[in-house]
């Protein structure tokens, strides 16, 4: 009997960053059994962790997997999957990848990967931290772009349905513009309130705690939120979703629109302080600046600022 009519899978995960150590835990659990590749050497963490690790990636795609997990960063993978030795595969393969942007991957491997390769376009919509007691009734959102082998395919997406995810298929746009309005949104917020080093104050209403809760989103801030690496993070959000120029857009608008409401009350007669705040505490200008300062594209101050 095959491995995939078993319900156990042979994974090989590329990009064993932190998501993906995450993930192994459970797959572990449920006795898939699991091989993995990096650019960096893992191999005594996955000695530890019970994961056959490679450093040959010819070595790694001749081992036969049912399945191969992207897990590389948003801005890796066209490096990553384009420079993959594909001609040592086995066998027709799923290929399954976990970015937190949808289009962009789908695109990538229908135009890299043999065609008699499947391709399953999934988001986790938890990490590390949020998902650290368990996954139940957390979203996984998945893509069935190009299937043949249903019975791999359903083992897979039976990993995270069993652990109790709310499992959400949906196009790879139909995510990217929810997301863009979710994730990107509370990505792009909770960066401007940790710019603003927003702390708890002996006063704080549940409000502000949420927004404090927004400034340290520790799934995707493990690293210093003013890291290369977390930064890589948010600017994939942006770079490879094309919804989120447009939600970036709405930001400004509606900053800008809250700003006058309340500029327009102040000459009304409310008060002066209001003058002060639109002289001196341009939040709006403290955001652009924040955005130029930690390297986003030079096109990204082109499309966002110009247009
Ligand atoms: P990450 O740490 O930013 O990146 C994952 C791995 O990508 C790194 O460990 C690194 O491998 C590899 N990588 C980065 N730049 C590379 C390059 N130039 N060439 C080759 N490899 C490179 O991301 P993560 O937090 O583990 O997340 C992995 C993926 O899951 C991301 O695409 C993310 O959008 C998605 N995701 C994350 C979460 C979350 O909560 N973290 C949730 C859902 C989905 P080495 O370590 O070997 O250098």
């Amino acid at each position: 009997m095959s491995s995939s009519s078993q319900n156990y899978l042979k994974i090989g995960i590329i990009g064993f960053g932190p998501f993906a150590q995450f993930l192994v835990k459970t797959m572990i659990k449920q006795g898939h059994s699991i091989t993995a590749t990096s650019r960096s050497d893992y191999n005594d963490l996955c000695n530890q962790l019970g994961v056959s690790f490679f450093r040959d990636m010819n070595a790694f795609l001749e081992s036969n997997n049912d399945v191969i997990l992207l897990s590389t960063s948003i801005l890796s993978l066209s490096q990553v999957i384009k420079s993959l030795p594909l001609n040592c595969l086995r066998k027709p393969t799923l290929f399954v990848d976990v970015l937190s942007v949808k289009e962009y991957p789908r695109d990538l491997m229908l135009q890299v990967l043999p065609s008699d390769s499947d391709v399953l376009c999934t988001h986790p919509m938890f990490g590390p931290e949020s998902g650290r007691h368990g996954w139940k009734d957390l979203s996984f959102m998945y893509d069935k772009v190009r299937i043949t082998n249903e019975a791999t395919c359903s083992s897979f997406l039976q990993i995270f349905a069993s652990e109790g995810c709310k499992m959400m298929e949906m196009t790879c746009e139909e995510h990217d513009k929810l997301a863009a309005r979710s994730q990107f949104l509370t990505h792009t917020i909770g960066r401007v309130l940790a710019e603003m080093k927003v702390e708890p104050t002996p006063i704080d209403t549940k409000g502000f705690q949420k927004l404090v809760e927004v400034s340290a989103n520790k799934d995707y801030m493990q690293k210093e939120s003013t890291s290369r690496d977390s930064f890589d993070l948010f600017s994939g959000l942006f770079v490879h979703n094309r919804f989120a120029q447009q939600q970036l857009r709405e930001v400004e608008l509606a900053f800008e629109t809250v700003k006058q409401q309340l500029l327009r009350e102040d000459e009304r007669g409310a008060g002066t302080q209001l003058n002060h705040f639109a002289a001196d505490n341009d939040k709006f200008s403290q955001m652009k600046t924040f955005l130029f300062t930690y390297g986003f594209l030079p096109s990204f101050s082109d499309v966002i600022w110009n247009c």
